[in-house]
C-alpha cells in the first residue's frame, strides 16, 4: 500500500489520525453541553442542540477551530475546560509504534493539523506526540483550514515539501480531497477516527484501521 523507498516525508494529522478523536467527541458532545448547560441554566439536551447549531454555522471555517473563537461566542474559557479533562487524551492503537518506526526509517515526520495552537500545544504535552515530530503546522498559522482550497499550495512554500515523495494521512475525507485537488499524490485515510464508533466505509483514497497495515512486516 506505501512504497516506502519513495517516501521521506510524512504528513500526519493529529485529532483522529495519531489522536483518538474519542477525546474530541467526548469534549464537544458531552463535556461541553453538560458545562455550558451549567452556565445557562439549560438543560444538558437544549445545550447540546444549541452548540451542535452553532458548531454547523461554522463548520469548514477557520473559526470552527478558533478556540478563542469559542470562547468569546460561549462566555466560557474553552482551554482552561479542555484541560480539565486532558487525561482522556489518547494515541489511537498503534499510532505511537507508528511513530517510532519512522523515526527508526529516517523519515520526517510532520504535523499538519486544523488544530487551534492553543489545543495543539495542550495535546503534544498530554500525549507525549511532540519528540516525535520534525515540525508541525497550524492551519491558523497559513489562514486556512486544511480543507480550504490553497492550504496545500501554501503549505508547500512555507515547509519547502516535495509532495512527489510526501505520504499524506489524515481521517477527514473533505481534507484529503482538497490535498488531491491540489495535486497531493500520496494520501492515505484512517478509516476509524474515534475507536469507540464503527469502522468507515471505504472512499475513493486508500484506508486503514490499523498503522500496522502499512509498515513492513
Ligand atoms: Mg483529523
Amino acid at each position: 500500500m506505501v512504497n516506502w523507498s519513495r517516501i521521506d516525508t510524512v504528513l500526519l494529522d493529529m485529532d483522529g489520525t495519531l489522536l483518538d478523536l474519542r477525546f474530541d467527541n467526548y469534549f464537544w458532545l458531552e463535556y461541553l453541553p453538560l458545562r455550558y448547560a451549567a452556565k445557562t441554566g439549560m438543560t444538558v439536551e437544549a445545550a447540546l442542540k444549541w452548540l451542535q447549531a452553532f458548531s454547523d454555522s461554522l463548520h469548514g471555517t477557520l473559526n470552527w477551530y478558533c478556540l478563542d473563537y469559542w470562547s468569546d461566542a460561549l462566555g466560557m474559557d474553552v482551554e482552561a475546560l479542555k484541560l480539565e479533562v486532558q487525561d482522556r487524551v489518547h494515541f489511537r492503537p498503534g499510532a505511537l509504534g507508528f511513530l517510532q518506526f519512522l523515526h527508526d526509517h529516517n523519515k520526517r515526520c510532520i504535523l499538519v493539523t486544523n488544530a487551534h495552537p492553543k489545543a495543539l500545544e495542550l495535546k503534544l504535552v498530554a500525549s507525549g506526540l511532540g519528540p516525535y515530530l520534525h515540525a508541525r503546522y497550524s492551519s491558523h498559522s497559513l489562514q486556512l483550514a486544511k480543507e480550504n482550497t490553497g492550504f496545500w499550495a501554501k503549505l508547500q512554500q512555507a515547509a519547502g515539501l516535495d509532495y512527489q515523495r510526501s505520504l499524506f494521512i489524515d481521517d477527514s475525507l473533505n481534507v484529503l480531497r482538497c490535498a488531491a485537488a491540489e495535486g497531493l499524490p500520496h494520501l492515505l485515510q484512517v478509516l476509524q477516527p474515534d475507536t469507540t464508533l464503527p469502522v468507515r466505509p471505504r472512499s475513493e483514497f486508500a484506508g486503514i484501521v490499523h498503522f500496522e497495515e502499512i509498515m513492513p512486516a
